[in-house]
């Protein structure tokens, strides 16, 4: 008798029970689950993975209240994928300055936000100094707020500027006030795809090796991965598997956070894109496949809000934030928005209890009770995106109404 189209093949469905009960599965492995598993038995599995990580706290989601803040858009990488930014001497470069920046902060703690993510391009003059000098004026001014932001090409930019070692780099904008990397940059690790999209950014394994040694200085980081520009399957699976791999011997990612290439205003012109069968799919495997990783990160912003909810019966246990601000990946085409009330709403129509969550992810306040859920309509995405008729990054932004 045929086998129903949602049940797996028993040889799958070993490796899906196996890796539910916290096994180890191979990267052939995952492979195999990424390409066969039928989508259902994947979500399964992952789900009960999730499940059996959180044991007694299994029936909450997060979520956090952050805004993005870009100081330049001024950058000499030029990727392929990127819609944000500007190439040096373009009369469409701009940087904000640091009162600007600290005006933003401000707005940030006004609305409850617990996170900056300080997010820009590779500009040909910023070196250590800058960010030494930005970080430790918004501690100074705003302590309550953590500084998530940057990656490895980052660092490595900014080392090469001010010609110092990675390591120094990193020790010195730990200091002035970096409380963990945010991963960016990861995009495909393999060197095909990499090569392919960001031909002048570092090669996936210095980007891993940037991040072990940021972990190694005592600064975590999350991480993340681009799906949709062309990239193989297989290729996808090797990204997990050198995450892993560099896990295993740090654990400084807190949270895997893969998200969509948007295919409006870059040079690759969308020639190549992804579904959401295929990103369920990958949430599910990278839930089942980094054993050594705590979350995984849905991301309503590049999927769409009903995506998002899906995601945590995939396998992901948060849902990413608000986004006060997000410049970048919406110059690209992503124009999905939320608020507070809707975020709460989204996670709690999935059958979970939402939580706001801290960046390390203790939860700050659980919303049990919907007639207790925070109601202040000014906490909202808003989208300053280049790919809207009109739009643009636009420098004088602001999220409170001054009289
Ligand atoms: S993705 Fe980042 S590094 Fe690449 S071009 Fe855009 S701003 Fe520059």
């Amino acid at each position: 008798m045929p086998r129903p189209p949602h049940t797996a093949h028993p040889e799958l469905q070993s490796v899906l029970d196996r890796a539910a009960a916290g096994g180890r599965i191979t990267p052939e492995e995952a492979l195999d689950l990424y390409r066969h598993a039928p989508l259902h038995a994947l979500g399964s599995a992952a789900d009960a993975a999730r499940r059996r990580r959180y044991a007694g706290t299994e029936h909450i989601a997060t979520y956090i209240i952050e805004r993005n803040i870009n100081y330049t858009n001024v950058c000499v990488t030029a990727c392929k994928f990127c819609a944000f930014y500007a190439p040096p001497k373009s009369d469409k470069g701009w940087s904000r300055d640091l009162e600007e920046i600290l005006r933003r902060c401000a707005e940030t703690v006004e609305l409850g936000g617990t996170q900056i993510m300080f997010q820009g391009g590779h500009h040909p003059d910023y070196g250590v100094e800058y960010y030494e000098e930005h970080f430790s004026a918004i501690k100074a001014a705003y302590p309550q707020l953590v500084i998530h932001s940057l990656g490895a090409s980052e660092v490595e930019h900014m080392a090469r500027i001010s010609k110092v070692s990675v390591e120094e780099a990193i020790s010195r904008i730990h200091a002035a006030g970096l409380d963990s990397f945010a991963g960016a940059g990861a995009e495909l690790l393999p060197e095909r795809p990499r090569k392919a999209i960001a031909p002048l950014k570092e090669s996936g394994e210095r980007w891993l090796e940037i991040m072990e040694t940021a972990h190694n200085l005592g600064v975590e980081s999350t991480t993340t991965m681009l799906m949709g520009t062309g990239e193989t399957n297989a290729e996808r699976i090797e990204h997990l598997r050198m995450i892993r791999d560099v896990q295993d011997r740090t654990g400084g990612f807190r949270a895997f956070i893969p998200y969509t290439y948007q295919p409006q205003n870059n040079h690759l012109k969308g020639r190549t894109q992804t579904t959401v069968f295929e990103y369920l799919r990958i949430i599910a495997v990278a839930r089942l496949f980094l054993d050594n990783v705590a979350h995984i990160q849905g991301s309503w912003l590049t999927t769409g809000k009903e995506a998002g909810q899906l995601t945590l019966h995939y396998g992901a246990d948060d849902l990413g934030s608000v986004m006060l601000e997000e410049n970048v990946v919406s110059s690209a085409g992503a124009k999905h928005r939320s608020n507070l009330l809707e975020l709460i709403h989204l996670i709690r129509a999935a059958g979970r209890t939402p939580a706001q969550r801290a960046t390390t992810y203790e939860h700050l306040a659980v919303h049990d009770d919907p007639a207790n859920d925070p109601v202040d309509a000014r906490v909202a995405s808003h989208i300053a995106s280049t790919a809207i008729e009109g739009g643009t990054a636009h420098p004088e932004l602001r999220l409170i109404a001054t009289t």
